[in-house]
């Protein structure tokens, strides 16, 4: 499988990409030509655990990974031992139609583990082939910075520097992150918001003399190695739902899926399952009050906001205003034209904003997306309603979720809401909505009281360059 760049550079294969990150030009690494996969494909994977799933579909990819190789890395990956439940995914119905896809049974108890667990694997396995080195330079809003340094700790070719935004993150996530004491993990604090912390990561990507001097790559979602991993759990969900339809009627049965959203990586993995040919009617893209996505998908225009009127809110990990992702839709949007891509981003650029209007009638039926905002009340509201109806605790970035999938339930149609974290790690929104806290076990009781080490600096790239220079692999 070769890749290119929506930009339009050629990028070599599946091992050059995620080892590249952004690709020279700017642009992201999409696959030449997209696999497909078909009712008799799905009815043989049916039986397989989610490791072997897993391979399957990251076999259509890696192509350059020989099978054995790849069978063992996703092992790893997902051993069952690594997460609370033996499924690794378990898939549970909620009421209305709704069903919940568990994702956040990982380590960092968000869905980011699934993805970069073996993003982790993967880049070990090409680096040592390749005896080499690779230092990760990313920004998080939370989530993607303690599930990348707990995929990453203690490994001797790779080093991480996770900016992260100073005092926008909750206890339990800072916690994740910053008592790791590991030597290959660098805690950057930055006085800013989180599109603070992501400028300056793209900034320095862009500088590839830079980028090549100090081995930096990026783990972000942007990294196709992640977009790849996601894909499996869209067709393990499909394959979950409908387990109990009879097998004459599974071929094409149709499941929508809720996703709430802030960097669009997530949801572009549901896009590709579907463009792949999984049987997907609906991609229910939820936002929260930072509504940037949801305004694009209704009206066709893309109006990123600037840092300053980004919003501080209690699902934190979906404060973004730059998707950064999008740039891959909007690829597939415009006929796969790197021509049309970059001059779409060279719009974004000049004015602020992309009008995409004229192809806004595309987006439903023909791509499935549709697209809704949830706000703190909401989410309190959906906490508890979810609690008291199914005795089930959700975390607020999935109550946005479900509050905006039941604006698009369709009869007959499963719609499957996707889990992107537990709610330990928003305790303090839970309590807000359910008056008491989620219950903390002593093993997190010891996190939160662990010492955690950091380094802060202001929102200046030359101070990050130098951090960079002095501490970073070679
Ligand atoms: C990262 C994250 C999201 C947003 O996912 P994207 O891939 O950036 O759209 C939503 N919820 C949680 C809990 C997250 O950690």
């Amino acid at each position: 499988m070769q890749y290119l760049s929506t930009r339009g550079a050629q990028l070599g294969q599946y091992r050059d990409v995620i080892v590249e990150g952004l690709a020279p030009d700017g642009g992201l690494a999409v696959p030449a030509e997209l696999p497909t996969i078909d009712a008799a494909l799905l009815e043989r994977w049916r039986p397989l655990d989610y490791a072997g799933l897993a391979t399957e579909i990251l076999g259509l990819f890696a192509t350059d990974i020989p099978r054995d190789e790849l069978a063992r890395i996703c092992r790893t990956s997902y051993r069952p031992e690594a997460f609370a439940s033996p499924e690794v995914v378990p898939v549970t119905s909620l009421d209305g139609g709704l069903s919940l896809v568990g994702l956040s049974e990982g380590p960092t108890l968000a869905f980011k583990d699934l993805a970069m667990r073996f993003l982790g694997e993967a880049l070990d396995l090409v680096l040592t082939e390749a005896d080499e080195v690779l230092n990760i330079l990313g920004a998080t809003s939370g989530d993607t910075g303690s599930a990348a340094e707990h995929a990453l700790r203690g490994r001797d070719r790779l080093a991480v520097f996770m900016l992260s935004p100073k005092g926008r993150m909750s206890p339990f996530q800072r916690a994740q992150m910053y008592s790791l004491l590991e030597p290959n993990v660098h805690n950057i604090v930055v006085d800013g918001v989180f599109d603070d912390c992501q400028r300056l990561v793209k900034r320095i990507s862009e500088d590839v003399e830079f980028k090549r001097a100090h081995r930096l790559g990026a783990v972000n979602s942007i990294n196709f190695g992640r977009i790849s991993a996601q894909i499996a759990y869209y067709v393990w969900a499909w394959l979950r739902a409908t387990d109990a339809v009879p097998a004459a009627d599974r071929d094409g049965f149709e499941v929508s899926f809720a996703v709430p959203s802030g960097n669009f990586g997530n949801i572009l993995s549901g896009h590709y399952a579907r463009s792949m040919g999984l049987p997907v009617r609906r991609l229910v893209l939820a936002t929260n009050e930072n509504n940037v996505l949801d305004d694009f998908f209704r009206t066709g225009h893309y109006r990123p906001r600037t840092a300053a009127n980004t919003l501080t809110t209690s699902s934190p990990s979906m404060d973004v205003s730059r998707a950064s992702n999008l740039e891959r839709f909007v690829f597939d949007l415009l006929g796969s034209s790197p021509e049309r891509t970059a001059a779409a981003w060279g719009e974004l650029t000049v004015r602020g904003e992309i009008d995409l209007s004229a192809e806004q009638h595309r987006f439903l039926p023909e791509l499935g997306f549709v697209s809704g905002t949830s706000t703190h009340a909401d989410r309190l509201a959906t906490i508890r309603e979810v609690a008291e109806r199914c005795g089930v605790t959700i975390d607020p970035h999935t109550a946005d979720g479900v509050k905006v999938a039941r604006e698009h339930v369709e009869e007959g149609v499963p719609m499957l809401v996707l889990e992107t974290a537990k709610p330990q790690k928003f305790a303090e929104t839970i309590t807000e909505a359910l008056g008491v806290a989620p219950a903390i076990d002593a093993e997190t009781r010891t996190l939160l009281d662990a010492p955690q080490h950091v380094t802060e600096i202001p929102d200046d790239e030359q101070q990050l360059r130098d951090l960079i220079a002095s501490s970073a692999l070679r």
